[in-house]
């Protein structure tokens, strides 16, 4: 979450930013004008992660106060709007201080980018965490990342190869799977295991695993054919 600062005169330009970078998680105040913002960031010296800076203001112009921001702060990011298409203000803006700009009326999704962009260079938005490969289902969540089982929220310890058990029910969720299916799947053909193995696994899983081990609900037994699991 960045802290971030709108100098923006157009009401409608600040509440639709305001808007977008709530959405987003972000912290914003509007300053309506050059005063207001040079109060805030230079008097009472608001702490900011981000200040967008509209270019003509009433009072203090953009110029100004990016000047006035650089005397106080050399890293603190701004991102410049700016009405005017000529490049020797973008270059001026840049030139005081400025990390970036973007031309008015500009393209919001091309905006929030660009924040996004500075952001992520000052260490302000984390990357996307990775997502892990998970199963849950009733109480159960199984993550096969990290190798946790937990039931009710409590871990339970379930091995590599019972791991690897629920994960081939999982990606054949309700589909019936002989022992030897189960065997190739989970032990390989270069590792011996009988198929009285696989029971014996299942057995385990079901204690580690089922509410009432002895009446499975998720990991069930098909007469003459092996097993299946439902959520
Ligand atoms: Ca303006």
């Amino acid at each position: 979450v960045a802290n971030i600062l709108i100098v923006e005169d157009e009401a409608h330009i600040a509440a639709g930013l305001r808007f977008n970078l709530e959405l987003e998680g972000h912290q914003v105040e509007v300053a309506v004008d050059g005063l207001v913002a040079r109060r805030l960031l230079i008097e009472e010296s608001r702490d900011y992660d981000l200040v967008i800076l509209d270019l003509m203001l009433p009072h203090v112009s953009g110029f100004e106060l990016c000047r006035a921001i650089r005397r106080k702060s050399e890293t603190l990011p701004i991102l410049m709007l700016t009405a005017k298409r000529d490049d020797p203000d973008k270059v001026y803006g840049l030139r005081l201080g400025a990390d970036d700009y973007v031309t008015k009326p500009f393209n919001l999704e091309e905006l929030l980018a660009r924040i996004d962009a500075i952001l992520r260079r000052k260490g302000w938005t984390a990357p996307a965490p990775v997502e892990h490969d998970v199963l849950v289902y009733g109480n159960v969540r199984i993550d096969f990342d990290t190798f946790e089982a937990k039931v009710d929220g409590s871990e339970v310890k379930l091995t590599p190869i019972e791991f690897g058990l629920m994960r081939v029910f999982r990606d054949n969720e309700g589909l019936v799977l002989s022992r030897d299916q189960l065997l190739e799947a989970v032990w390989g053909w270069q590792n011996p295991a009988s198929t009285r193995t696989v029971d014996n696994f299942i057995l385990r899983l079901r204690r580690s695993l089922e509410p009432v081990p002895s009446a499975p609900r998720h990991i069930l037994s098909v007469r003459g054919a092996g097993y299946k699991f439902v959520r």
